[in-house]
């Protein structure tokens, strides 16, 4: 991003103005590649030819922004790290195998402690890589849904994720509608699970609403339509709905993302979680065409790798980026 100010470099660009013009076409050339990298990237910078001057649409960089999305490229599953202030969630951590790459994308971001430790519910692509990345990186809170005893697990992974979660510590608190906690000055609201009466773990799914300044945004964990259902026979929470950013349901499936919950949500910018040909089909078409009644803006990290979403209060403008996959 450091190529942001180049409106300040109108000097040293009048000056190659002056230089001999093959040598001047060269480097205006090399200019536009760099830039056309970008743009493909971001999205958001523009050359103008007249001037040879860069215009950014907004002066906003992802290192500025207070408020920020990581969604992680872990493959099939969910990691997301949210960033307010300085103050830090992961909600969910994917499989066990996606520890490292966890690990390292946390590590790149100089994140040494969590605030905050959420799994949205207990499947493995979910909470698979916890117990490896809560060793490492402590968090002061974990919380999860409340959910019926009947459908707590038997699984391998879920116990060492109890184990992982005893071990370090932290404060662990059930979760359901109603319930609320701050991170940074981002006001966090939880919109379901809304009771336990739930038949399965994915419509257990802890559903967090942040308000940050001026915009929203929605995670889902792998709430399918019957969760959805419940938040929307919730009247209390119709007003609350309508979202800049959507991580989109269980990883794109057609489960999930109903018609009605996207009419209240109207989402503007969308990311899906999900791996490179994975066996489930996701995401699934009817379901982007859903999501593309309401944006265009719609991010897959198998598509386009890590996906981050960056608000700047100052501006009151956000933007996101991703990191690409490697071919
Ligand atoms: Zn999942």
């Amino acid at each position: 991003m450091a190529i942001q100010n180049h409106k300040s470099d109108s000097n040293k660009l009048n000056k190659l103005n002056k230089e001999p013009k093959t040598k001047n076409k060269i480097i205006y050339a090399i200019l536009v590649t760099i830039l056309s990298a970008v743009a493909l990237i971001t999205g958001r910078y523009s050359v103008s030819e007249e001037n040879q001057t860069v215009q950014s649409d907004q002066e906003i960089t992802l290192a500025d922004a207070e408020f920020q999305v990581h969604v992680i490229d872990v493959g099939q599953g969910d990691s997301i790290l949210v960033c307010a202030d300085g103050e830090t969630m992961l909600i969910d951590a994917a499989e066990s195998k996606s520890s490292t790459e966890i690990l390292d994308y946390l590590a790149s971001q100089n994140v040494t402690e969590l605030n905050y430790a959420a799994a949205t519910h207990m499947h493995a692509d979910h909470i698979g890589s916890f117990p490896k990345v809560l060793e490492q990186i402590k968090p002061e809170h974990v919380i999860e849904p409340v959910y019926a005893d009947s459908l707590i697990p038997t699984t391998k992974t879920y116990e060492r994720y109890l184990d992982a979660v005893e071990a370090t510590g932290a404060e662990y608190t059930a979760m359901k509608a109603g319930d609320s906690f701050t991170l940074g000055n981002a006001q966090i609201t939880v919109l379901a699970p809304v009771d336990e009466s739930a038949k399965d773990l994915n419509n257990t799914s802890l559903v967090l609403r942040i308000q940050y300044d001026d915009i929203v945004c929605l995670f889902t964990g792998d709430m399918e339509v019957q969760e959805e259902k419940t938040i929307l026979g919730n009247l209390e929470n119709l007003g609350l709905l309508k979202a800049t950013f959507l991580k989109a349901g269980h990883h794109g499936s057609d489960t999930s993302s109903g018609e009605d919950f996207l009419a209240q949500v109207q989402p503007k910018y969308v990311a899906v979680s999900c791996g490179v040909n994975n066996k489930y089909g996701h995401p699934v078409q009817s379901t982007l065409d859903h999501l593309a009644v309401w944006t265009d803006q719609i991010y897959i990290t198998a598509q386009q790798g890590d996906i981050v979403f960056y608000y700047d209060k100052d501006t009151k403008s956000c933007d996101i980026t991703t990191s690409g996959k490697e071919s």
